[in-house]
């Protein structure tokens, strides 16, 4: 089945500067800095044609960049990148992040001048869809020097900072780490306790305070450490990023690295920061801005662990159809059993689903700033989501077999638990996601003011009315027309929501999955516009395509039809009703048969 195929003109999606601010889109048309994004209108009903159609394709001197560290990538991988090995000696080679700065991968995403090889995002997603299908450990620590720690540096630091710390990155000599989780300050990052004391000569701060579950924290060079500084207007302060080297007086890896489930190559630490001296040339970007420079930089690093699943799943597909088509039981290869057919097929749809998004989002990302900070999140929830269940089927393919520690699955297994919770546990991307319902409703303009007296009629008018969504090919009507007709029922139902409804959790969960599949629908829908009036496709190829494409958009449609019902009727009230008994309930030992407290280990018992 092709992927995205390069054309021939020069759609690049690069900003060029314009008169009046405006920025070239990934398929050619202009939008003002700081407008909506696509997804960001599906809030209010709207179809951004604009913003998604044609689907991007790469120009074709830029593919052929990518095609080469491509290849470079998938060459390396293989002579030098044993993920069982690395796996089973919890550990990732340091000759490894060496040597994806010799082949270049950690400039992919650096400027020239800083001595970067920037290539487009698409690009660099190319690149780390091979290193997630091959190593889900390697992916995690290129990601993370990529998208969080060279970004950050590349997007905030002085110039003296990225002389400083950018090229020995780059080059793989040296490694950093984003130090922000406390005990009482996981979700909730804006509640870090660490403090950054300036000193009373004015020049600099001293840090101190205790972090955990740091990625690479226990070896990096660079820490890249939020806490809190003093603000005029409140006595809580706010939260700052500073750039502390790792040798510095005062810091102490309590933990190199924890004993857990998977990514064992990415070494979890502890850190006690005690008085720790920094100046003020250390301080990353604007005093107070650590938060905001952090979740910017993540808009980034989500699209791109999406491309690593977008590897994962490849892994899976084949692997999957690899035993389907090799395994006999009953007489048959097991390829035969329904059962087994339609786990191959919620894969091969998903797999389609999330890469159309993923490169439409790519495109996206290079054409302005943080325009696409409500698609990496639906990307991040999605991708994790969909991998996670995703190895579950081709562990049942596999059956007994998949749970050996000889074989693949049972590593990607305990690998792909981890995405659920970390870097925004999904829970709360799913509220974060939701929120944007409320300032699309908020926001919402009628198209006109209403002028009859009836007020059934004004209020209709203020709602949103189904977007027109051109139909290339025959195939796509009726998809075109369900696709209209949701986003329309979507946005009236973000619209016309109470500040109650706004507020209900599990509506929330709703309106993120609804959103969820909308975005990758229209994603879908527009890469398969274009696949069907691509005249360079050979028939077969299209149709494989093609199905595969329109099975993930039936099912997106067969799951909104639920969501939808499910905004009305619901067990919402009957779930937290019984939740809540069960957060009053008393377990002692004469009531329950396990012992108490067993669950709860002493340093995670609540503190008051
Ligand atoms: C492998 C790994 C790597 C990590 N790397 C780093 C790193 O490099 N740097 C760093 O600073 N930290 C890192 N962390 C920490 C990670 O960011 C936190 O674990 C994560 O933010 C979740 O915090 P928590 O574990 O304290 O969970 P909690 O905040 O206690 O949340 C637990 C659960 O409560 C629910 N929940 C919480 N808040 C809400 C809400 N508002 N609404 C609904 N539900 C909610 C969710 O279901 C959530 O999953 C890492 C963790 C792991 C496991």
């Amino acid at each position: 089945m092709s992927q995205s195929r390069p054309n021939s003109s020069d759609g690049k999606a690069s900003r060029p500067a314009s008169a009046t601010g405006a920025s070239s889109h990934a398929n050619g048309s202009t939008r003002l800095p700081g407008s909506p994004s696509f997804a960001q209108q599906l809030f209010a009903g709207q179809f951004a044609v604009d913003q998604i159609m044609p689907y991007y394709e790469q120009p074709e001197n830029t593919a052929a960049a990518g095609d080469s560290m491509v290849a470079k990538t998938k060459n390396y991988c293989g002579q030098f990148v044993f993920p069982d090995r690395i796996d089973q000696h919890a550990l990732l080679p340091p000759g490894i992040i060496k040597g994806m700065g010799n082949i270049r991968v950690l400039g992919m995403t650096v400027d020239k001048e800083h001595g970067g090889n920037k290539m487009s995002t698409s690009n660099f997603c190319r690149v780390m869809e091979i290193i997630g299908g091959h190593c889900g450990s390697t992916a995690a620590m290129v990601r993370l020097q990529s998208c969080l720690v060279l970004n950050l540096l590349q997007t905030y630091g002085t110039p003296e900072q990225q002389q400083k710390w950018i090229p020995p990155i780059v080059a793989g000599d040296k490694t950093g780490a984003v130090v922000i989780t406390e005990e009482l300050a996981g979700s909730d990052i804006n509640n870090v306790h660490t403090t950054a004391e300036p000193k009373a000569s004015g020049k600099g701060y001293k840090i101190s305070g205790e972090k955990r579950w740091i990625a690479n924290g226990g070896k990096a060079d660079l820490l890249i450490v939020l806490a809190r500084t003093p603000d005029d207007y409140g006595p809580a302060g706010r939260v700052s990023a500073f750039l502390v080297p790792a040798d510095a007086k005062g810091i102490t890896i309590e933990t190199e690295t924890e004993n857990k489930l998977g990514l064992k190559g990415v070494p979890i630490g502890s850190i006690s920061l005690k008085k720790v001296s920094v100046t003020n040339s250390d301080l990353l970007g604007k005093e107070g801005a650590g938060i905001e420079m952090v979740e910017a930089a993540t808009a980034l690093d989500r699209i791109v662990f999406a491309a690593t699943t977008v590897g994962g799943l490849k892994f899976l597909l084949e692997a999957m159809v690899s035993q389907a088509t090799t395994r006999t039981q009953f007489g048959q290869t097991i390829g035969c059993f329904d059962q087994v057919k339609q786990k191959i097929a919620n894969v091969a749809s998903n797999l389609y689903g999330l890469e159309s998004a993923v490169y439409h989002a790519a495109a996206e990302y290079d054409c302005g700033e943080q325009s696409q900070v409500v698609e990496s999140k639906i990307l991040k929830l999605f991708a994790s989501e969909t991998l996670y269940r995703a190895v579950n089927e081709a562990m049942d393919i596999w059956g007994g077999k998949s749970v050996f520690k000889d074989r693949p699955l049972e590593r990607m297994f305990r690998n792909t638990r981890h995405s659920l919770t970390s870097e925004g546990s999904n829970d709360l991307l799913r509220k974060q996601i939701a929120s944007h319902a409320v300032d699309a409703g908020a926001n919402h303009q009628p198209a006109e003011k209403p002028t009859r007296p009836n007020w059934l009629q004004a209020a209709e008018k203020m709602l949103p009315t189904s977007p027109t969504i051109e139909v290339k090919h025959e195939h796509l009507r009726f998809h075109a027309r369900w696709l209209s007709s949701h986003i329309k029922k979507f946005g009236r139902n973000c619209h016309g929501a109470s500040a109650a409804e706004a507020r209900d959790g599990l509506r929330q969960s709703r309106v993120a999955d609804l959103a969820t599949n909308l975005f990758l629908s229209s994603c879908v829908f527009s890469k398969l516009s274009a696949l069907m009036v691509n005249g360079t496709v050979p028939d077969p190829e299209k149709r494989f395509e093609f199905d595969t494409g329109a099975l993930f958009l039936q099912r997106a449609r067969h799951a909104n039809v639920e969501l939808f019902d499910q905004l009305k009727v619901n067990l919402d009230e009957d779930e937290t009703s019984v939740a809540d008994q069960w957060l009053a309930h008393q377990f002692d030992e004469n009531n329950w048969p396990i012992a108490a407290g067993a669950s709860i280990a002493p340093s995670e018992k609540p503190k008051a």
